[in-house]
């Protein structure tokens, strides 16, 4: 599995933190991470120890989100309203979580942090779900295989992995 970035974050402040976090998820948990340049707003991303590709939000809309059951079932909302309101694309800032077929499986429905989104925001932002799986313990996803979790499991469903 993958930590897909869907960069840049339009907040200076959260794109850097992204990648500070994106970069301590793969070297302390070793999960592999990747960026898909979608509005390069904040300047060349140097040292990033993923793959680092530019594509326009059409493309990764089409190919990642669109009529995407298995995201559709982890999100609250269907993929075209979270991802292209009113007919305008809204990924960018967004973290997606990619399994080994190259299919997105939950991915953050809004940039940045919950505050300023009101209560209960928290499971659909993308920072706070970077700063919750960089800080180990996750009850979100495994930080061994990235499957996401229910939060009461106490191993992983998927690798075995012991949940602490
Ligand atoms: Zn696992």
């Amino acid at each position: 599995m993958i930590l897909r970035y869907y960069a840049d974050a339009e907040v200076r402040e959260w794109h850097d933190h992204t990648l500070r976090l994106l970069r301590t998820l793969h070297d302390e948990h070793g999960i592999d991470v990747a960026i898909d340049r979608i509005d390069e707003q904040h300047g060349p991303i140097t040292d990033f120890p993923g793959e680092v590709r530019h594509a326009t939000p059409e493309d990764v809309y089409e190919r990642d989100l669109k009529r995407n059951r298995d995201l559709n079932q982890t999100i609250d909302q269907t993929p075209s309203e979270a991802f292209k309101r009113y007919g305008k694309f809204d990924i960018a800032g967004n973290i997606a979580v990619v399994d080994n077929e190259g299919t997105v499986r939950w991915a953050s429905t809004l940039p940045g942090y919950a505050d300023g989104y009101g209560p209960g925001a928290e499971s659909r932002t993308a920072m706070d779900f970077l700063d919750d799986i960089a800080t180990s313990p996750s009850n979100r996803i495994c930080v061994s295989c990235l499957s996401l979790l229910n939060g009461d499991e106490q191993f992983c469903p998927n690798c075995g992995y012991e949940l602490p």
